[in-house]
């Protein structure tokens, strides 16, 4: 039995996806950090003394993302647009016309034919707003982990509004919002929306055709999603593990032939 490995070095962090089958075995993230190709090989190390299979059993990886050519031993390395469209298609059964990835430092927005093939793509890299790096930056600003930004959002029925789509402008709103004695939670709240705004108007809204999907670390965000969805006026599809969905498009490129 053979075991595919898709390694997606992203900007803000290294996904490692082990496939079996189809299937995802074993899977793990962590921050990115100098030495990223060091960080990858001893994720693989690690993967297989968790699952006990021995290193000949494992094919050579797919490497994608941002820090893709610093791996020099890759069996493969794949663009991230198509691993990310090809990751999704699949895991999707087939029914995704639309990814919209949000990463920590770029949004993609990413449309699909019927059989599953790229028909464009649009990138917001130019600045931080949209991204993760914005909910890191308010999550810092408000002594709150991003990964309790969705409850916490989801829970205030109160809103305000951030109207700053630029991060710095947007952290001195967040800071006069607290010092006016507003709470977190509209104050996250406000955030989803402002982010869906952006997010909506970069995909376009009259491009879109569903199905959609969110995918990259922040649709682990359900407020975000949920702020997303009211936005496009539309379902937002979120597959089980958002995160890794470009980690297992890279493996699978090799059944594709891509
Ligand atoms: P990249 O591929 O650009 O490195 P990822 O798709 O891995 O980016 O997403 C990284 C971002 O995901 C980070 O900015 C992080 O804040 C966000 N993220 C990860 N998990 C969660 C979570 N549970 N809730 C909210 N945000 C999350």
């Amino acid at each position: 039995m053979s075991i595919k490995v898709g390694i997606d070095l992203g900007s803000t962090a290294i996904k490692v996806v082990f496939l079996e089958n189809r299937e995802i075995v074993w899977k793990k993230v962590v921050p990115t950090i100098p030495g990223q190709a060091q960080v990858a090989n001893d994720l693989i190390s690690e993967g297989l003394s968790e699952i006990g299979y021995s290193p000949d059993q494992l094919d050579d990886p797919v490497v994608t993302g941002y820090g893709k050519s610093l791996v020099h031993d890759a069996g493969k390395v794949i663009d991230e647009v198509s691993a990310n469209a090809l990751g999704v298609f699949l895991l999707s059964d087939h029914k995704a016309r639309t990814v919209i990835n949000i990463g920590g430092q770029d949004v993609k927005v990413i449309r699909l034919s019927e059989a599953g093939k790229l028909i464009d793509f649009k990138m917001n890299d130019k600045c931080a707003a949209g991204t993760g790096r914005f909910f890191e930056v308010a999550g810092r600003i408000l002594d709150t982990p991003v990964d309790d930004f969705g409850d916490l959002g989801q829970s205030s029925a109160d809103t305000v509004n951030i109207s700053s789509t630029c991060v710095v402008f947007a952290e001195s709103e967040i800071v006069s919002l607290m010092a006016k004695g507003i709470e977190r939670q509209p104050i996250i709240r406000g955030l989803h929306e402002s982010l869906a705004r952006r997010i909506a108007g970069l995909a376009g809204n009259h491009d879109i055709e569903d199905e959609v999907y969110l995918d990259g670390g922040s649709a682990n965000n359900r407020g975000l999603v949920a702020a997303i969805e009211d936005e496009l006026c539309r379902d937002v599809h979120v597959l089980p593990y958002p995160q890794f969905s470009v980690a297992y498009g890279a493996a699978r490129s090799l059944d594709s032939m891509m």
